[in-house]
């Protein structure tokens, strides 16, 4: 990875606030904001603000740290969107397409409504 390759690389973008981001929740070690174009309402993704590409890059400490927050995300949207479970998914290759490593935490709803926009789950959530 050179830095040409994290210039460009739009997580980033986001972590430096060159981009503008949904954020539910920040630290020293990770940016959680809500994915631009949801597969589900109130699909998040837990990014590390250091530049990993993958799976395969990025460090225990980090990894567990990021599982140890989607714990506490996902209450957050059981809380604020009455969710009834959560799945998380992590692409690593050919499907990733953002070459950062990003965990998706995507809700699950025994009811699943219209898909909203994004701007009106986040003001439900920080509501
Ligand atoms: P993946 O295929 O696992 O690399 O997923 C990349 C995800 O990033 C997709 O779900 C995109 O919708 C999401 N995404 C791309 N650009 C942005 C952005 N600027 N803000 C939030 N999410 C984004
Ligand atoms: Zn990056």
């Amino acid at each position: 990875m050179d830095m040409g390759d994290i210039m460009d690389c739009i997580f980033c973008k986001i972590v430096n606030e060159k981009i503008p981001s949904y954020t539910l929740y920040e630290d020293e070690i990770v940016k959680v904001f809500l994915d631009v174009n949801p597969d589900v309402n109130g699909h998040t993704l837990i990014v590390p603000k250091k530049h990993y590409q993958d799976l395969f890059d990025i460090d225990n400490d980090t990894l567990m740290h990021i599982m140890d927050i989607s714990r506490k995300i996902n209450q957050l949207l059981s809380d604020k969107l009455n969710t009834d479970g959560l799945t998380l998914v992590q692409n690593n290759g050919l499907k990733q397409e953002v070459k950062h490593f990003h965990l998706h935490l995507k809700p699950q709803y025994k009811n699943e409504g219209n898909l909203l926009p994004v701007e009106e789950i986040y003001k439900k959530i920080n509501g």
